[in-house]
């Protein structure tokens, strides 16, 4: 993403480019979960320490699993003789479906018609699949989500193309907003990630280990301490650590105000 045009582009324009980026860089994840055991995702993986020698075996097959999936075919045009995760499967294809069918929309409202042949093949055109023949000529589909996201990023941000595009118009801008947060979300879902993660700027009170705040969708706040059961905090131990929650935070922040005066 050009971060020129982050800049200067309409915030709707931004927050899409920002959720189609996330939704690109977690994409090669979501294929490798499809050929993953969901047993193997959940509990999510930083939940894992505790079993080192698993944790790294997975580790070393999801970046096989990745690196041999990433750039390959569009989900739709390729088939699915046995996944193992039918969740991030349904995940993938509705994202990538979704997607897919809002650049047909953008390109259909802002892309210039073809002048000639030239015209009507330069890349950066998003290219309809054929109505008669979508699996032969499944247009700018072919190139899968990545480029489907790329493209969209760059009409939200309204980035110059030659006179190849109109600029959005604010409601389909808004739409195209939506349709990104809402993908991101998904894949965030499907791959247990859907918790925001912040680490604190002070040290535990108790042993000065690394906290880590977290806020799941739809659930209660959590701070964790890494320094495991060595620390002395009187809560109780997850498999991350120490862990606050709910009363237990009030007194977390007072002995963090206690600890900064
Ligand atoms: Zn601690």
């Amino acid at each position: 993403m050009n971060p020129t045009a982050l800049d200067t582009a309409a915030p709707a324009g931004r927050r899409a480019a920002v959720d189609l980026a996330a939704v690109r860089e977690q994409w090669g994840g979501l294929l490798a979960a499809i050929d993953t055991p969901p047993a193997a995702e959940w509990p999510p993986r930083e939940c894992r320490g505790f079993l080192d020698q698993l944790a790294a075996r997975d580790a070393e097959l999801d970046q096989v699993s990745a690196s041999a999936t990433i750039g390959r075919a569009p989900l739709v045009l390729r088939e699915h003789p046995a996944p193992l995760n039918l969740d991030a499967l349904d995940t993938a294809l509705a994202v990538e479906r979704e997607l897919f069918e809002l650049a047909d929309t953008i390109a259909a409202a802002v892309q210039r018609p073809a002048h000639d042949q030239d015209d009507a093949t330069d890349p950066a055109r998003w290219r309809f699949p054929a109505p008669s023949a979508p699996t032969i000529d499944p247009g700018s589909r072919a190139y899968g989500l990545h480029w489907a996201a790329v493209w969209i990023e760059g009409r939200a941000l309204d980035e110059m193309s030659g006179d190849l595009f109109a600029p959005m118009p604010l409601r389909l801008l808004d739409e195209t907003a939506a349709v990104a947060r809402r993908c991101r979300e998904r894949v965030e879902r499907a791959l247990g990630r859907d918790g925001r993660t912040t680490a604190l700027d002070r040290p535990c009170p108790w042993c000065g280990g690394e906290l880590t705040g977290r806020t799941r969708a739809g659930g209660e706040p959590e701070v964790t301490c890494a320094t495991g059961e060595a620390c002395g905090a009187p809560v109780p131990m997850s498999c991350r650590g120490r862990v606050w929650r709910g009363a237990e935070l009030v007194d977390l922040w007072a002995a963090l105000s206690g600890a900064h005066r």
